[in-house]
């Protein structure tokens, strides 16, 4: 399994560097973002909500900078981090749990248990895929990198929630009641999603990501079936994993590029044409990616996830969490 690796080098190759200002999504709601860096794997986008208990962060990114500016945001609040939200595995979501557990012993973090079988599968694959990487490569920045991602994983149980969130339904979470969605098998085993009523803030986690949907681990029909779920929910602005913030009619932009590209990939026009209808459907919302960038990645996952063997795409869409 090289998906991850691969997905790693299209991303270096292309991106520009970018590091976006923290702004205010809505009152009491803040969003990190991510950042693409060269020659680094990306971290997902940080919400962080306050609450009349403290801060509860949804998603806490993967390299020490992004999970370091969540816990300047808490010194700057003068509140303390109460609870972390994981939307779902891939360590660009979850690797700074560990940084925000040293500062706040007493945070609880919430996420589906679909990290357990990742361990055993996805993520022991990528370790080997990784440790194979150290050896042949040379440049020393790009080894360290590749060293963090092995110390992340070898972090094990220290990723694992505390509180497994096993079904949908509302929840207290440091005093604050949230909408709690368990989407099974769409990014990945187990995704998390949550909507906050107050604010009508939805944080959907990677179910959207730009430039492309990101499908290393998901089964893309079950994902097409939760897009339309978030439609039903009456949010004013959804945060994606990956991307700026969408009002509805992004959205919509996003759920019908999103069909679009499926239905291209399972007829039998050639790939380049439906990257283009991808590249054509999301223009809106593609202000400033690089198109090369937006080509390399989608050709990956039309190869490698859309036109996968049917096997594949039926392990991704049948196997329970546990399999995975
Ligand atoms: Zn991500």
């Amino acid at each position: 399994m090289k998906t991850l690796l691969f997905a790693c080098a299209a991303v270096l190759a292309a991106t520009q560097s970018w590091a976006a200002e923290t702004t205010t999504v809505a009152p009491g709601v803040d969003l990190i973002p991510g950042t693409f860096v060269p020659g680094r794997q990306p971290d997902g986008n940080s919400l962080v909500f306050r609450t009349a208990d403290g801060l509860v962060v949804f998603d806490s990114g993967r390299h020490a900078e992004h999970t370091q500016r969540i816990l300047d945001f808490a010194k700057g609040a003068k509140l303390p981090i109460k609870a972390v939200v994981n939307s779902h595995w891939h360590l660009d979501h979850i690797g700074g749990n560990l940084r925000i557990r040293a500062a706040y012993p007493d945070v609880r973090v919430y996420a589906s248990i679909a990290i357990d079988g990742a361990m055993g599968g996805f993520l022991a694959d990528y370790r080997k895929q990784l440790v194979d990487a150290i050896a042949q490569t040379k440049d020393e920045k790009t080894v360290q990198s590749y060293r963090d991602e092995v110390a992340l994983i070898d972090a094990g149980r220290a990723l694992y929630p505390d509180e497994v969130i096993a079904k949908s339904g509302t929840r207290r979470i440091a005093g604050h009641r949230f909408d709690v969605r368990l989407q099974a098998r769409a990014v990945t085993a187990g995704d998390v999603w949550i909507y906050d009523p107050t604010t009508r803030t939805l944080a959907a986690g990677d179910l959207v990501t730009l430039p492309v949907p990101l499908f290393d681990t998901a089964c893309p029909a079950r994902w097409q079936s939760a897009l339309a779920e978030l439609e039903r929910v009456p949010f004013d602005t959804l945060v994606p994993g990956h991307g700026a913030p969408m009002q509805r009619a992004q959205f919509a932009t996003y759920r019908r590029a999103y069909a679009n590209l499926l239905d291209c990939a399972a007829s039998s026009k050639d790939k380049n044409a439906c990257i283009d209808g991808w590249l054509t459907d999301a223009k809106p919302l593609l202000a400033d990616a690089d198109s090369s960038f937006v080509r390399t990645l989608a050709g990956y996952y039309i190869d490698n996830s859309l036109r996968a063997p049917k096997a594949k795409i039926d392990r991704l869409c049948d196997a329970d969490m546990k399999q995975h």
